[in-house]
């Protein structure tokens, strides 16, 4: 190490690399000290959408930082967080009333659990269980491990977790449209679910179809429907929200990381309005119990507000759509390839398995593939054996090719037995 304390999230330090030092971004590209290019082909996970320093947001940032920095939130407010509030409500569904600001993905996670369960508890009703899909991702906090997948990353924690019902992923949807039948009747309080792809799951997608059945159960037992769009939110997955595509509008929604396109940290939970009014009162005890220091900081506020306008003047829609189909053209090359599997797509999202059927063996395959991609310039972090390419809406052509071609050449050398 070159002397760095930094304790690197997610990062055994005893098996990596120094980490690149990156001095600056633009567009689709990060740039090292040591003078290297290197193309973000996920986005620097998940958050980048219509590119690195997207003028319009940098210029937006910097005239906000000239007047107002950061203000208390609870019982004040700011003209930015009235235009994001604005801008939300004219771009969702018309629903989703009531705007509840934070800082994070697990944070709008935690407010939705937090506020269904004060919706319960405020109505006086008895519902207290949290229903969740197998393999999912919500966060990295306490409350968001226990609605999440259990596996080596939170076993330490286990004893801290709470209980929670569990449905499968729906490869055979009618089995979990069962199991969320059966937790709904018995009154489940709230179902949360990764709308349409899990993410840090595996990037495990998911068709429109059963995401309807599954709000449709939800409402039949008035249990409560949170759309974790942390993710899948600002045109991932094609449309603005992946819950969109099946006609559904749920009754809390989390969004996060693309909020500020990408160059700020905020979070919204979004909620409808027997939400609100379960909290409505002249009594304190059923105020929502929850805030967080930089709640709607004005200049990721301002950030926001910019990524909003964005989306109105931009055409995004396009370039979106004009990025899928190039994705789906180049898995098209990849999926005859011996050693590609399970080529998948949604939106803008690309993903396959590397290491082609049953190469369950090959453990030592992550790291070879993170130096691999390193060298070609790329930045790809495969989740096990899972590969997917998630770039900034902006990529070029010829930059998305070479993401491709990276992908190839390791497909390549794992067929040749180069990476046992
Ligand atoms: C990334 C992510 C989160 C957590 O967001 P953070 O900003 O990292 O806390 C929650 N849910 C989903 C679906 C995510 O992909």
């Amino acid at each position: 190490m070159s002397g760095s304390s930094i304790w690197h999230p997610f990062t055994q330090h005893g098996l990596e690399e120094p980490a690149p030092l990156v001095t600056h971004a633009e567009g689709a590209a990060l740039y090292t000290k040591d003078g290297q290019r290197v193309i973000d082909a996920i986005s620097s996970w998940w958050v980048t959408t219509h590119g690195h320093c997207h003028p319009r947001i940098m210029a937006a940032i910097r005239r906000q930082a000239e007047h107002l920095d950061q203000v208390i939130f609870a019982g004040w407010t700011h003209e930015a967080a009235e235009e994001v509030a604005r801008g939300l409500r004219a771009i969702l569904p018309s629903e989703l009333t009531r705007v509840f600001f934070s800082d994070s993905g697990s944070t709008s996670v935690e407010v939705a659990l937090k506020m269904a369960l004060g919706y319960w508890a405020n109505r006086g009703e008895e519902r207290h269980r949290i229903v969740v899909m197998d393999h999912s991702y919500h966060g990295d906090t306490i409350g968001t491990m226990s609605v999440g997948a259990r596996g080596v990353f939170n076993a330490a924690y286990a004893p801290l977790l709470f209980d929670v019902g569990r449905v499968p992923f729906p490869s055979a949807p009618q089995v979990t449209l069962d199991a969320l039948e059966v937790e709904c009747k018995a009154g489940a309080a709230a179902f949360i679910v990764e709308p349409l792809v899990l993410g840090a799951g595996g990037m495990m997608m998911y068709g429109p179809l059963v995401l309807a059945e599954m709000r449709a159960i939800c409402e039949t037992y008035g249990t409560l429907f949170i759309a974790d769009e942390v993710m899948t939110g600002w045109g991932r997955t094609g449309t603005l929200l992946a819950c969109e595509q099946a006609g559904v509008v749920p009754d809390l929604l989390c969004l996060s990381k693309g909020l500020t396109g990408g160059a700020v940290p905020l979070a919204v939970t979004m909620a409808s309005e027997p939400i609100w009014d379960a909290h409505y009162s002249t009594d304190r005890a059923r105020m929502f119990f929850h805030s967080s220091s930089y709640t709607a900081n004005s200049i990721a506020c301002a950030a926001a507000a910019e990524n909003l306008a964005i989306w109105r003047e931009e055409p995004v829609m396009e370039r979106i759509g004009a990025l899928a189909a190039r994705q789906e053209q180049h898995l098209t090359e990849l999926a005859d390839h011996p050693a590609v599997a399970d080529t998948r797509r949604c939106g803008t999202i690309a993903a396959m398995e590397l290491g082609g059927e049953g190469a369950a063996y090959l453990s030592n395959l992550g790291p070879r593939l993170l130096a691999h991609f390193r060298e070609a310039g790329v930045l790809l972090r495969p989740l096990g054996n899972t590969v997917y390419v998630m770039p900034p809406y902006c990529i070029g052509e010829d930059d998305l090719a070479i993401v491709h071609a990276a992908i190839g050449s390791a497909a390549d050398a794992i067929a040749a037995g180069e990476f046992n």
